[in-house]
């Protein structure tokens, strides 16, 4: 249910002067329009879409207080320093406040004098807490990251679900749920359990066209990484996930060895080395952070231009959460990551082995399901990652089968007949057992069907077995990949508690009897395919706003993820516009540190560039630049003229 109300003009008017923008994107205007008038909402946005203006412009059009519900504090600082930057009294109440600053808060909060209020849910719930608001008058509260309040999510968090009882608390008093992240199922959780009434549901597209899809075969993981980020995203700003906290300090020492400017984060590390990472992630340029997903929930850094996994991702939901920290400002960016056998039979090992009830771990493995078969999907990745999400990504009319943005699109795999093949590898498994009286793990099946005659093979005297040597003619790579993917299809197991022996399963029956076909994708050597042009993804990605193929499904508006719309028609800066931008950008690092806020709530890049484009030479001439609205334009646009004129001959 998606009503099509317009936004009332102070709508547009405070869009413009407070928060800068030229125009709603996708479905904000509609919320807005859905909020102001006191009903409630759900909103699904992918990241970067621009979620909070939908609760921050109701919340100044409305009468009284706006509670923002907030898991993570970074987030809240982030937000409520922006929100001040634009003249917007907002404040937070948490842990991470000196006494003084709590005490202001709490001051301006009881006089009245707060618009927005950041809350994490466990503080928002206390006695003293409600109490102090309910003397209040409270025109809108809304709840960010509603996904965690459903036990089916990949992000579940207990106090989320108190959360339910502020229909009670606060009659009458629209509530808005939002989230990036949510299938069908965890949906209507959400509105189930925030007892949201009649709520409208805001689907924004999905797509992120910004964003390039690239999954490889694992084989030398590091390795891997380190040509990606050399040959790809040499000194640009990047995420690394890794699923431990021990491969987050590997990953991190393999990087710095070799000269990247990389940086390790995980909960396991002290709180105040966690926030010194993440501010000179957000501060200064080019940094790698190396992280478990503790990293990133909340961090609105527009300009992170790659985003790498080197482990499996539990869920698509996690997956696409992750990589949409990639490209905020909407400009090209990549999603790169390397999975192999290793992640499929450590993840199944990991879901069989949780303490957890029946019910749930069938639901884990079906997530992990939809995530292997994106993995080994020989089709457009963004359709599939689409479709996840409900959406259907319109090609039929541009002509085209995928988006031209993903390594499928881009260079499309090879499938092969691989029938022959995989009744070779079945027969040498069971051959390997039936020979021994115990199953055998990959590395030594592989190794017999070659022909290679290790030690191992000897004590066990499996070259003497009719198997031997009967698969000489593919690589290990390919082997391993066929493994890979008849273990996803089922007909093979691996015992994670045994050695990762493998064992065949009855579905593998027909096809040993040679009476299924199969078709696999076929590995690419060296994990790296190879450029079937010269035309690299990295230049493919379409930009912000991009034309071709570029429509989006499902929901009614698409998110064109365009930094404050001035990257849009984007152009190469030349020469001298470049000069300024660089010194543009000088100016704004100065900024920043003198307010101890991150440089792109100074001013976004996009801005810069068009600022170092435009050349303007007076207040005028700059107000009509996207990003910068009335009250950047009063503190800022002498400074900013200055610069300029600084450097252009008069
Ligand atoms: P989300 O919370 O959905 O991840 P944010 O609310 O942080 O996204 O917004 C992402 C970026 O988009 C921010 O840099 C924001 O300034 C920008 N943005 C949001 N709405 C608009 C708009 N209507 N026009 C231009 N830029 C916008
Ligand atoms: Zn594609």
């Amino acid at each position: 249910m998606t009503d099509l109300a317009v936004p009332p003009q102070r709508a547009f008017d405070v869009l413009a002067s407070v928060f800068g923008h030229s125009s709603f994107r996708g479905e904000q205007g509609a919320v807005v329009a859905h909020l102001v008038d006191g009903r409630d909402a759900l909103v699904l946005m992918p990241t970067g879409a621009g979620k909070s203006l939908c609760y921050q412009l109701p919340a100044l059009l409305r009468e009284g207080l706006t509670i923002v519900v907030s898991p993570l504090i970074a987030l809240m600082q982030d937000q409520v320093a922006a929100l001040r930057e634009r003249g917007v009294a907002a404040g937070a109440l948490n842990s991470s406040l000196s006494w003084d600053e709590v005490r202001s808060v709490s001051q301006a909060l009881d006089r009245g004098e707060l618009k927005l209020l950041y809350l994490a849910p466990e503080r928002l719930m206390k006695a003293d807490v409600l109490d102090r608001l309910a003397r209040q008058k409270v025109g809108l509260i809304a709840i960010d990251e509603a996904h965690c309040v459903s036990q089916w999510g990949h992000d579940f968090r207990p106090e989320y679900l108190q959360l339910g009882e502020l229909a009670a608390r606060f009659p009458g008093v629209p509530r808005v749920a939002l989230t990036a992240t949510a299938d069908p199922e965890t949906r209507r959780d959400i509105i189930e359990r925030l007892g949201l009434q009649q709520a409208g549901e805001f689907v924004t597209s999905f797509d992120r066209p910004n964003i390039v899809y690239r999954i490889v075969d694992k084989d030398e993981a590091q390795r891997q990484l380190l040509a990606f980020i050399e040959e790809r995203h040499r000194g640009e700003a990047g995420i690394v996930y890794r699923a431990t906290r021990d491969k987050v300090e590997q990953t991190t020492e393999f990087l710095r060895q070799h000269g990247i400017d990389a940086w390790a984060y995980h909960a396991g590390r002290e709180a105040g080395d966690r926030s010194q990472v993440q501010q000179r992630f957000l501060a200064e340029p080019g940094q790698v952070i190396v992280a478990t997903i503790a990293f990133g929930m909340g961090i609105d850094k527009p300009d992170v231009r790659f985003v790498a996994h080197l482990d499996l991702p539990r869920s698509i939901e996690g997956y696409y959460q992750e990589t949409g920290r990639a490209g905020r400002d909407g400009q090209p960016a990549e999603a790169w990551m390397a999975y192999g056998l290793a992640d499929v039979v450590q993840q199944r090992h990991l879901i069989d082995a949780s303490p957890a009830d029946a019910a749930f771990k069938r639901h884990a493995m079906a997530r992990l399901d939809a995530m292997l078969a994106l993995c080994e999907t020989t089709d457009c990745r963004r359709i599939r990652l689409l479709g996840y999400f409900g959406e259907a990504y319109r090609t039929a009319e541009a002509g085209e089968e995928g988006c031209g943005a993903c390594d499928n699109c881009l260079d499309p795999p090879q499938t092969w007949d691989a029938t022959e093949a995989v009744r070779k590898l079945l027969s040498a498994i069971y051959r390997c057992e039936q020979a021994s009286g115990f199953p055998f793990g990959g590395g030594h099946v592989i190794d017999v069907l070659r022909g290679q005659s290790t030690e191992k093979v000897r004590r066990f005297g499996h070259d003497r077995l009719s198997v031997f040597g009967i698969g000489a003619d593919e690589s290990v790579t390919q082997w391993r990949s066929v493994l890979r993917q008849l273990t996803i299809a089922g007909l093979v197991t691996t015992d994670a508690s045994r050695y990762n022996a493998l064992q065949l399963t009855d579905a593998a029956r027909p096809v040993l009897r040679g009476e299924q076909p199969m078709r696999l994708r076929r590995a690419v050597e060296g994990g790296r395919r190879k450029s079937r042009s010269a035309v690299s993804g990295r230049g493919r990605a379409r930009a912000a706003g991009g034309a071709a193929g570029g429509g989006a499904g499902g929901g009614s508006g698409a998110a064109r993820g365009g930094g404050d719309g001035a990257g849009a028609e984007e152009t190469a800066l030349d020469t001298v516009a470049m000069a300024q931008y660089e010194r543009l950008r000088n100016w704004r690092t100065g900024i920043a540190r003198e307010r101890q806020v991150p440089p792109y709530v100074v001013f976004h890049d996009a801005t810069l560039k068009a600022i170092a484009r435009e050349a303007p030479r007076t207040l005028d001439d700059l107000a009509a630049i996207p990003g910068v609205g009335p009250r950047k334009l009063a503190d800022l646009g002498d400074s900013v003229l200055a610069v300029i004129s600084d450097a252009t001959p008069a």
